[in-house]
């Protein structure tokens, strides 16, 4: 247990952090025009304390950096368009100074997160509850192997427990595998040094044959650890490349809610689920509403994939005039809450996701949310009361 609780103690590094990310939400599923991983910090650094925010505002450095933090990940990148000087005369500039001088590793996880698997689409569909969630415009395949592995029956936790971190989820199942006894045969031959049996004799042993669906991409990954895992010196596995249909990945996603609703009733809805108070509707308040189409922050130029797949409305933010006459035009409603209130979700999900994942690997570090960034846009009304477009409130 002592070598445990010190097991337990362990901090993680830069490097660890950024790989606990890029496990869930591949860095390369990223947009080709997008800047995300790591931004600032050294890969050998240990991180004591994690920020999680939507934007690298000053604000939120030195909040970070007031709390001691020496990591701050966050969903828009700080250095996106090619830096030609690091000066505080910018904006840009002072903050990566400011973050430098703080000892704060900058991480963004940005359209590779918007794309992944269980990222902030899939969230955003799931707080407003849409069922039978898909890519809403498909950008690539995730190919699939099948990966057979023979294990004698007493290794077989282990070397399940080492591949599982390989396996596919499949919708909200994890850590998917079967497993069926049988019995393997070999005979060692001069030079061969057997964990079980002698050279020169046919030996019999009881195995499982453990199956698992891998990512072909992760294969190399799942081999590796397969190797390390298994007591054998000459592991027997199989890949078998599959023809089923294989994961679509994509942008935005594509749902069906439980019970059709007016436009005007799900607005309404989504506003409140959303906190966001208030958001843009385009189209008859009594149309009903049953497909939804939706893609965070600024997604209207998805308006032609709405359609395509017959949704009854596009929800997003950052609409613009003529894209409302485009949807009006093509007669799809559009429901714009902000590009802030579709995406700032992600900071409680993020901050829980590293929580458990760390603790999961074996990583001590707190992870906080920001309590450092709201909405820019404040809605003003006739009588100049002032409503802020979200809930969450700055310091
Ligand atoms: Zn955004």
């Amino acid at each position: 247990m002592h070598s445990f609780t010190l097991w337990r103690m362990h901090k993680p590094r830069l490097s660890d952090v950024v790989g606990i990310i890029n496990k869930k939400y591949p860095f390369a599923l990223a947009e080709p025009w997008d800047n995300v991983g790591l931004q600032i910090g050294a890969p050998s650094e240990q991180i004591n304390k994690i920020m999680v925010a939507l934007d690298p505002l000053p604000a939120v450095l030195e909040e970070a950096i007031f709390l001691g933090c020496n990591l701050l990940v966050t969903h828009h990148p700080l250095i996106f368009s090619p830096l030609r000087q690091i000066s505080s005369s910018t904006v840009t500039g002072s903050s990566v100074l400011k973050a430098i001088q703080g000892g704060l590793a900058l991480v963004a996880m940005h359209t590779n997160y918007d794309i992944a698997f269980g990222g902030l689409n899939d969230l955003l569909a799931a707080k407003i509850r849409l069922n039978e969630v898909r890519p809403l415009k498909t950008v690539g395949h995730e190919e699939l192997v099948k990966f057979v592995v023979f294990v004698p029956t007493a290794h077989h936790a282990a070397v399940r427990s080492a591949l599982f971190p390989y396996a596919v989820q499949i919708g909200n199942y994890r850590d998917c595998s079967f497993s069926t006894t049988g019995q393997g045969t070999f005979l060692p031959l001069a030079g061969a040094q057997p964990a079980v049996g002698a050279v020169g004799s046919l030996e019999q042993v009881e195995e499982l044959r453990l199956e698992l669906l891998v990512h072909k991409k992760r294969l190399g990954k799942a081999i590796k650890a397969l190797l390390s895992a298994h007591p054998y010196e000459e592991p027997a596995f199989d890949c078998y490349p599959l023809l089923n249909e294989s994961l679509p990945i994509g942008l935005g996603r594509v749902g069906y809610l439980s019970e059709q609703v007016s436009l005007r009733g799900c607005a309404a809805t989504i506003a409140e689920r959303l906190g966001c108070g208030s958001v843009r509707m385009v189209g008859d308040p009594e149309r009903i509403i049953r497909t939804i189409a939706l893609c965070s922050g600024s997604g209207a130029s998805l308006l032609a994939d709405a359609v395509r797949v017959g949704a009854d409305l596009l929800l997003t933010g950052d609409v613009k005039y003529h894209e409302a006459r485009d949807a009006e035009a093509q007669g799809i409603a559009l429901l714009d809450a902000g590009h802030f209130a579709t995406e700032q979700l992600m900071v409680d999900a993020v901050r829980d996701f590293l929580s458990v994942e760390l603790d999961r690997a074996g990583y001590q570090a707190e992870v906080h949310a920001t309590k450092a960034e709201c909405d820019p846009f404040t809605t003003v009304t006739t009588n100049g009361l002032c409503e802020s477009k979200h809930a969450l409130c700055c310091m």
